[in-house]
């Protein structure tokens, strides 16, 4: 793939307008509903509206429920759903038919995936992340840690980029590491297959969350030869606030998989109900109750279009963005110290950019205010998600220009900019 790179003095609007007009995603911005004047930059936290979402949804809920009622669990093929909405996602992380299923939270797929993994290595007492991961994950450790640890807890160990590094914390009392593929905060995505390569050859097992993945990089779960992983669908996939997670698991382990949660919908036959649990075979035996019908109805709207897109444009539209965006930050407001903190090497970027700056939320507060909507984490980051199916060249030059006017103007210094919401 070749890597754009831009000369900022040299780049205007209607550069833009062309690259747009040259661009093979821009008809992918039709297929979604965007409130006039709004700029988007925030579909890494919650993506967009397809546009046949309101009607799928009416649709299961007039004609699946309204009138097939209880009958729709098999003819609309409602039980089924966990597997089938799972199997659209497959290609969007590198997966096979059958390895991926529909969730619950992402929080608790993780809790599901992670126990399952660790319980492959039942003599080794250390788990391994990253102090910087986004923080349900380490949260849910804990509660792996104390679930497994019998006496004690388990050990958690945790790298971070100021060290200790993944290799100064693996050895052969490491039973799983658990990581984010590209980071929440800073957009820094890690190489899946070295990583993975690193983590087996310590003999632990690797779980990936990819959250700030799917839908936003290609991804290669088997070509990485990776174990479990689990992510969410409302971010970059579109499937709507709310929309349940996904959990992968490597072919070779559903036979040995014992997740933490064992449901009847994970029972080989749930409609016996029988006394006694016996996990269903393959992936099936991670789902835990009742599939949320309604939810993943708006997740399968929105993975048809998916299913429309090649995963290689998409990354090349990402990496032309996010170049773009940071050339004109470089060359428009770093005389304002603001500072890129994404790393600059698109092998190691995501599809975000984050800017660092002391009074960040008061800024970003007065450009959601202008209809450039992006968001903030404490304490000063400033995110921008790109996401290639429904934002412009053009509307990375006008998010840019909006941004250096509040700078120019201090706008941002008004009292009402201030005000923090429960949600940032
Ligand atoms: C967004 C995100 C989550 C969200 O977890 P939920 O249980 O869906 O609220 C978890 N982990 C990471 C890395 C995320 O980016």
């Amino acid at each position: 793939m070749t890597v754009p790179s831009f000369d900022a003095d040299r780049i205007d609007r209607d550069t833009c307008a062309a690259l747009d007009a040259a661009d093979p995603l821009t008809p992918f911005r039709e297929r979604f509903t965007l409130p006039e004047g709004v700029i988007y930059l925030d579909g890494n936290s919650l993506g967009a509206l397809p546009r046949d979402t309101a009607a799928e949804v009416q649709r299961v809920i007039a004609e699946e429920w309204g009138s097939g009622l209880i009958r729709s669990w098999n003819d609309a093929g409602w039980f089924d759903k966990p597997r089938a909405v799972g199997d659209m996602i497959a290609p969007l992380i590198g997966a096979a038919r059958g390895e991926v299923v529909i969730g619950d939270t992402t929080s608790a797929s993780l809790f599901q995936a992670t126990v399952a993994a660790a319980r492959l290595r039942p003599d080794r007492r250390v788990i391994v992340s990253e102090r910087g991961n986004f923080p349900t994950d380490l949260y849910v450790l804990e509660s792996v840690q104390t679930l497994l640890g019998g006496d004690s807890p388990l050990e958690r160990r945790l790298i971070s980029d100021d060290g200790p590094s993944l290799d100064d914390v693996l050895g052969d009392d490491v039973a799983v590491v658990v990581l984010t593929h590209v980071d929440y905060r800073t957009g820094r995505m890690y190489d899946m297959a070295d990583v993975t390569r690193r983590v087996h050859e310590a003999g632990a097992v690797m779980v990936w969350d990819l959250c700030h993945s799917a839908g936003a990089v290609p991804v290669d779960l088997n070509g990485a030869d990776a174990d479990f992983a689990v992510g969410c669908t409302y971010k970059y996939l579109n499937g709507g606030p709310g929309a349940p997670s996904f959990l992968w698991a490597a072919e070779r382990h559903h036979e040995d998989a014992r997740p933490a949660l064992t449901g009847w919908n994970g029972h080989a036959r749930p409609f016996d109900f029988t006394v006694e649990y016996t996990p269903a075979p393959g992936i099936t035996r991670f789902r835990v109750g009742t599939p949320q019908v309604l939810a993943i109805s708006a997740l399968e709207a929105s993975l048809r279009v998916w299913a429309e897109v090649d995963m290689a444009q998409v990354r090349e539209k990402s990496l032309r963005l996010t170049e773009l965006f940071m050339a004109l930050v470089d060359e428009r407001l770093a005389r304002w110290g603001i500072a890129v903190v994404t790393p600059r090497d698109p092998a190691r970027r995501g599809s975000q950019v984050s800017l660092r700056f002391a009074d960040g939320y008061a800024v970003m507060q007065a450009l959601i205010d202008r209809g450039v909507i992006g968001d903030f984490r404490a304490p000063d980051l400033m995110r921008f998600g790109f996401t290639p199916l429904y934002v412009s060249h053009v509307d990375v030059w006008d998010a840019v220009a909006a941004l250096e006017d509040i700078l120019h103007t201090e706008v941002w210094r008004e009292a009402r900019f201030a005000r923090r919401a429960a949600v940032t």
